[in-house]
């Protein structure tokens, strides 16, 4: 028998919980909607605490509504400052550290991911930090000015946002990446070093096949044997999935919360979306977590009518974006293990790679070429199969491969 939904529980206030919430009420569902968030904030988007908000020191944080809004405006309370520690999936109920509990008919795990912790800088005399939430970066911009000396571990785009905003501050900035290239998960080569020209020509540093093995109270030791100092320093090596909630509930987690293409976790009533979601992808080809600003809204989006009696299934292929320096860099799909075709011509500064397996064109790279990029996410989401000889003309208008 369907149960009727009258109560809904979002655990975790970040961008897909809030984006869920306003669909629910976008689509006409009456009943209550409670948020339970651990921020003392309302939701807001991520990607400003690595842009907007290290660029200069007047920026404040966007949040995506005023607390107020949420309350009066769409009737969503708001649980800031709460976490949802434990809970049953079969009693349907949610459970918060400070003891209350909060019933549901549908539970929306939305609880995103935290920073990986670099071992080595645990209890450093150093200053260490990670770029996660509105006081690291607050805490980060208070370390951009001259003369002073940034570590960053990791060549991951958030480390490299970091790096770019710090080294436009006039700082000191070393990088230290355990590969022998930045961005190694997403890119290829050629990007991985137009990326570290463009940082080495604003006075950036590299070290490649290292990482951080110890420190003093002003410098950091790395695994080849050299010592760099420091001030501060910023890990940047990844995130892991915040799922002990999912744990509690009984649910099957691996790298992030199982769940099937309508975002339904294994419990009936409990559904999952954003950056903790482990779900299928077509470009991949096998279950991947999607940690991108595009997903953590759209797949809530999509997810929040499933969890109302909508049997909608989610497919965007993955996208997201970074602005380092001149360079806007945006990909789409699924980059590795593929033939490459370059549209544009690179020395301009403008162009496009285009990821081809077969006759699958399963990803696709831009650097400062937006509108290319708009249409190649729509090429990869509709699974279009344009010819690869068409593709390497350099007269092709891509609008036609939409008609493949
Ligand atoms: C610095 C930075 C820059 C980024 N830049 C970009 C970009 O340029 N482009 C792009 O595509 N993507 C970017 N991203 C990624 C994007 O921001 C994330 O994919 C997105 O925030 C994921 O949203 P989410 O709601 O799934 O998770 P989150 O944003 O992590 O939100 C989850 C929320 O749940 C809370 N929570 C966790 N556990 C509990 C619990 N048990 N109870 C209550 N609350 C809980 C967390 O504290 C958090 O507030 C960036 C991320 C960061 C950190």
């Amino acid at each position: 028998m369907t149960r009727t939904i009258n109560d809904i529980v979002i655990a975790g206030a970040g961008q897909a919980g809030a984006r869920a919430a306003e669909a629910l009420r976008a689509r006409g569902f009456k009943g209550s909607i409670t948020m339970i968030g651990d921020e003392p904030h309302p939701p807001y988007e991520r990607p400003q605490l690595s842009k907007a908000m290290l660029q200069s020191a007047g920026t404040s944080v966007a949040y995506i509504k005023r607390a107020q809004d949420w309350n009066e405006t769409l009737d969503i309370r708001i649980e800031t400052g709460a976490a949802a520690i434990d809970g049953d999936a079969d009693r349907r109920v949610v459970a918060t550290a400070d003891g209350r509990s909060f019933a549901f008919d549908a539970l929306l795990l939305a609880t995103g991911t935290r920073p990986r912790r670099l071992p080595a800088l645990e209890d450093a005399q150093i200053e260490v930090q990670y770029l996660r939430n509105i006081e690291d970066a607050l805490r980060f911009r208070r370390h951009i000015h001259s003369r002073s000396r940034i570590v960053i571990v990791g060549g991951g785009v958030i480390g490299l946002e970091a790096a770019c905003a710090a080294a436009k501050g006039g700082c000191d900035v070393t990088v230290i990446e355990t590969e022998a290239r930045l961005l190694p998960r997403a890119f290829p080569i050629a990007i991985s070093d137009l990326v570290a020209k463009r940082h080495r020509s604003h006075g950036v540093a590299f070290v490649f096949g290292a990482t951080v093995t110890g420190s003093s109270s002003r410098a950091v030791t790395l695994s080849n044997g050299t010592e760099i100092a420091a001030d501060l320093v910023l890990v940047g090596i990844g995130v892991t999935p915040s799922a002990d909630l999912a744990v509690r509930l009984g649910l099957p987690v691996a790298d992030g919360i199982a769940v099937d293409a309508c975002g339904r976790t294994a419990a009936p009533g409990i559904f999952c979306a954003g950056d903790v979601a482990l779900q299928r992808s077509r470009c991949h080809g096998r279950a991947i977590r999607v940690e991108t600003w595009a997903n953590a809204q759209n797949q809530a989006i999509s997810v929040a009518g499933n969890m109302i009696g909508e049997s909608r299934e989610y497919g965007d292929p993955p996208w997201f974006w970074t602005d380092q320096y001149d360079l806007n860099i945006q990909v789409v799909g699924d980059m590795r293990d593929a033939d490459r075709i370059t549209r544009g011509d690179p020395d301009s500064g403008r162009f496009s790679t285009i990821a081809m397996r077969g006759t699958e064109l399963v990803g696709a790279l831009s650097v400062n070429s937006a509108k290319d990029m708009a249409m190649l996410r729509r090429i990869v989401a509709a699974d279009a199969r344009p010819q690869r000889a068409d593709l390497e003309s350099p007269g092709y208008d891509l609008r036609a491969a939409l008609k493949t």
